[in-house]
């Protein structure tokens, strides 16, 4: 059953704890440098060593698997990425993941950030469209949403809160992510997640916000 779920927000990125039956599962795991935050949050929720059973990551980029592998070796938490994201959460290349390699902007972010924000982790798990998460202690599954990345994938939860990485963002009001790798796939993410009858969208970027909001806002 999905329980509470705590924003664990920056000035950069979300990421999430949801309070399970049986422990806690995380969605992304953000930045290292703003670790205090989701110490603090771990400890406030307590969570324990061994208490977070799995984090699912939403695509490799390095805002979103920042402490990966501070988690797994404090919290002996278990990696879950889609099988397209594993160069970019081992070696830090944003483009192993992407169909677009002319992205000059992405390039020079690439270039400034990395050294700045990569982290290497090893993932423990691959996932994929409609894997059941409930033997982590979730009522909810993997939704293969691609579009932002190649492997980008959300997690949808049995009472209709969507996970939804960089596929939407809320900053300033709920939109498609501006960062497309590919717009086809982005736009069917993007119709394929209005058949799912989720009802709260957590974003990687902005605040929670309904779904029925987007679907005002979208031409
Ligand atoms: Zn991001």
């Amino acid at each position: 059953m999905a329980g509470e779920i705590k924003t664990i927000t920056n000035p950069i990125v979300n990421c999430y704890l949801i309070k399970t039956d049986s422990g806690f599962i995380m969605v992304d795991a953000g930045v290292s440098f703003y670790r205090g935050a989701l110490k603090k949050a771990l400890k406030q929720a307590g969570c324990r060593p061994g208490g977070l059973k799995l984090v699912v990551i939403t695509h490799g980029d390095y805002d979103h698997t920042g402490n990966c592998a501070w988690l797994q070796k404090n919290y002996s938490a278990k990696i879950a990425v889609h099988k397209s994201e594993v160069g970019a959460v081992e070696g830090g290349d944003m483009f192993a993941s992407r169909k677009n390699k002319q992205n000059t902007g992405l390039r020079i972010s690439q270039a400034v950030f990395k050294p700045l924000f990569f982290r290497k982790c090893k993932p423990d798990i691959l996932v994929g469209d409609g894997d059941d998460l409930s033997q982590y202690g979730l009522d909810g599954r993997v939704v293969y949403i691609p579009g932002h990345t190649t492997g980008s994938i959300g997690v949808l939860t049995g009472e209709g809160d969507f996970f939804c990485g960089d596929l939407l963002t809320n900053s300033g009001r709920p939109e498609k992510n501006r960062l497309v790798d590919n717009e086809a796939e982005m736009d069917a993410s993007i119709e394929k997640l209005k058949t799912l009858g989720e009802k709260t969208v957590y974003p990687g970027h902005g605040k929670p916000f309904r779904m029925e909001e987007f679907i005002k806002n979208s031409p």
